[in-house]
């Protein structure tokens, strides 16, 4: 090669990268498809919150599925058929009808082969008679005959009870409650304080399923003169699924307790850990460690 050549061929890579580059960035981000359109949340005002947040870090780009609404014809719903495979993340932010069998085929077969998913507070209440849906759940909001409760001890040891004993789902006052890191090591909860401040939310306790391969990384304590159940409740945790990865989130019954630093922190970070393995958004500055006069 002559050296002219050579030096001709340098400047093209050059360029040609300078010209990819952009693109290539774009293509590193992460697509994710967020599922609304029926719950008994005001689903209309939590998915663009939960949108913003994941749009803010520049992580992600967000699409947005919206179901028909109840009681649609069956019609309806023939054009509701999610293309899962271009999504390494799908967010729900739905709890309502059955979808259509094939979808939920669909999404088996997602998960089984490795995707991502994020469980939303009252998306853990949907589908109680799919089974593969309420393994992905790990726990569900169900009565508690439908499967074992989780409970945290105070050594931080999960505590399995059985089918039929204790309470069902259920959650007392909307309060603003403490969050415990119980996974200091995980990359969603890694670099947190260890105890935080959450919004005024809902605190759901006696949250029923099978509870399979599930790995704690907060819970929150439910005091028993707020209607809790005086046990520390898990409201964070993951799943696998296959070679999926589930991101379960139990905050966030409205758009203000779905924006404070700490659900800033889980949208972003579960999302992304769900879609990839791994967390490289950063934690929100103004999430910091509560204070004891702010226990209520
Ligand atoms: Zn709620």
């Amino acid at each position: 090669m002559t050296r002219m050549l050579a030096l001709g061929l340098l400047v093209a890579l050059v360029a040609g990268a300078a010209l990819f580059a952009p693109a290539a960035m774009a293509a590193d981000k992460v697509n994710v498809l967020i599922i609304d359109g029926q719950n008994n949340h005001d689903w209309k005002s939590t998915t663009p919150v939960i949108k913003k947040i994941l749009l803010d870090t520049e992580r992600f780009n967000v699409d947005v599925l919206t179901s028909p609404p109840q009681k649609a014809p069956k019609e309806a719903w023939e054009s509701f058929k999610p293309d899962f495979s271009k999504y390494k993340a799908v967010f729900s932010n739905y709890n309502g009808e059955s979808w259509p069998d094939e979808v939920n085929k669909a999404l088996e077969k997602y998960m089984q082969d490795g995707g991502g998913l994020v469980i939303l507070h009252a998306a853990n209440n949907s589908f109680g008679g799919w089974a593969e849906f309420s393994k992905m759940c790990g726990l569900c909001w169900q009565g508690n005959n439908f499967g074992d409760r989780i409970t945290v001890d105070d050594d931080g040891k999960m505590v399995r009870t059985p089918k039929g004993q204790g309470p069902g789902a259920g959650h007392g006052a909307n309060w603003p409650y403490e969050v415990q890191v119980r996974d200091k090591d995980h990359p969603v909860t890694k670099g947190m304080p260890a105890k935080w401040m959450h919004a005024s939310d809902e605190l759901y306790h006696g949250q029923r399923g099978p509870a399979e391969n599930m790995h704690i990384l907060c819970t929150a304590f439910s005091k028993a003169d707020k209607g809790g159940t005086g046990a520390n409740e898990p409201m964070v945790f993951t799943v696998a699924y296959g070679k999926g990865r589930v991101f379960v989130d139990m905050l966030g019954h409205d758009a203000k307790s779905c924006g404070d630093p700490g659900q800033v922190a889980l949208v972003s970070r579960g999302t992304e850990w769900a879609a990839t393995g791994d967390v490289t958004v950063p934690l929100p500055k103004d999430l910091t460690e509560s204070k004891p006069e702010e226990k209520k």
